[in-house]
């Protein structure tokens, strides 16, 4: 999800990236207005028309982020596409445990806040715009266009509320279809069969705008798109659910001892691809340490032992937990090692550096015998 859009800040604490086909939406605009007005384009007002479109896309997710801060739900990113946005929440890390029943619930309300803040704005800047005295202008077809950017700011967040509300999942719509489906299958085939529903409608769309307006062709691509994004966040969280530490844990690692000397361990750290250490005594774990932190250590306070600058807080796992616990313990201890023991023996260890590549080959080779098991 990460290769076919760009980082372009963070609002409110959350990730905002720009999906690729984002820039299909100027070249949109200009193509179209270029043929309304024979052959003569306005470079900076179609510009302005697509500026206009972004932030009624990025008020209307904001919509959405405010209302999962509210339930506890913390989105990773937001991902902006021409005509909506999506926002990828990251199930493992919800602040308050929602009663299993009720979790549909939930989901409907957070999905109709985003057409709801959409539908006010369009509301708001209709007042604003009538009381100027361009009320006229409203109602003049074509409803979006350059030639008149704030009846256009109206219309934006109009058509923004009307098109989230299709449903195709992972719009709003979709996502409250997805909500009344899974009251009777589990959340991942419930998300799957909101996805082949979505690309449906998306087909149905392309090709319906290939014999009328182009902008439902446009709006394909985009429910299209979408719902690739979305199957690719849901590959990722199965695999977090689904893969046991012992398909991904390394069992070929150094250790070191709490009597050795920092310099010492640094020299095996030389020697090591690894960036964190168990610490074991006989075959006890008694601490973690980092690379980091006996250079740190060495740096500040000179020679000393690794019993003194080791962390003595960890968290263990067992070999059948699954790797979205393991990732949470890491992220909730900011740690960076998570020792797996069994019998309170140390038989092997998790590290981020090794599951952010283990990640990437597990959702490939599950994705690829997904699809050989469809086809
Ligand atoms: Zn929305």
């Amino acid at each position: 999800m990460r290769s076919w859009s760009i980082p372009v800040g963070r609002v409110f604490g959350v990730d905002v990236r720009i999906h690729l086909t984002f820039f299909i939406l100027p070249m949109f605009i200009f193509w179209t207005e270029y043929a309304a007005h024979q052959g003569s384009a306005n470079g900076p007002r179609d510009l302005a028309l697509v500026g206009i479109i972004l932030a009624s896309v990025v008020a209307h997710e904001c919509g959405h982020i405010f209302a999962a801060r509210r339930v506890g739900l913390i989105p990773k990113a937001v991902i902006l596409l021409p005509l909506t946005g999506v926002a990828l929440y990251d199930e493992s890390r919800v602040e308050k445990v929602q009663p299993a029943g009720s979790v549909w619930k939930r989901d409907i309300r957070l999905a109709l806040i985003g057409p709801l803040s959409s539908l006010a704005l369009a509301c708001l800047t209709a007042v604003v715009v009538i009381a100027s005295g361009h009320g006229a202008d409203l109602w003049k077809w074509p409803f979006l266009q350059a030639g008149k950017l704030s009846c256009s700011l109206v219309w934006a967040n109009f058509y923004l509320a009307i098109f989230n509300l299709m449903p195709a999942y992972p719009l709003d719509g979709g996502r409250i279809l997805r909500a009344f489906l899974s009251r009777n299958l589990d959340a991942a085939s419930a998300t799957r069969r909101a996805v082949s529903i979505s690309n449906a409608i998306a087909m149905v769309l392309m090709l319906a705008g290939l014999f009328s307006d182009s902008w439902l062709t446009m709006v394909g691509v985009i429910v299209f798109s979408a719902a690739q994004l979305e199957e690719r966040a849901l590959v990722f969280q199965s695999v977090l659910d689904n893969v046991r530490l012992e398909e991904v844990m390394l069992t070929d690692f150094a250790t070191l001892s709490p009597a050795d000397t920092l310099e010492d361990a640094l020299e095996k750290a030389v020697h090591s691809l690894q960036d964190d250490f168990p610490v074991v005594r006989g075959s006890d774990m008694v601490g973690v340490i980092s690379k980091q932190r006996i250079l740190d250590a060495l740096r500040a306070e000179g020679n000393g032992y690794v019993q003194a600058v080791m962390n003595k807080i960890f968290e263990v796992s067992l070999r059948q937990d699954s790797l979205g616990s393991a990732f949470r313990k890491l992220t909730a201890r900011n740690s960076s090692i998570i020792p797996v023991v069994e019998d309170q023996r140390l038989i092997g260890i998790v590290t981020l550096q090794n599951l952010m590549h283990s990640m990437a080959l597990l959702a490939e080779s599950r994705k690829l015998r997904r699809d050989e098991a469809e086809s």
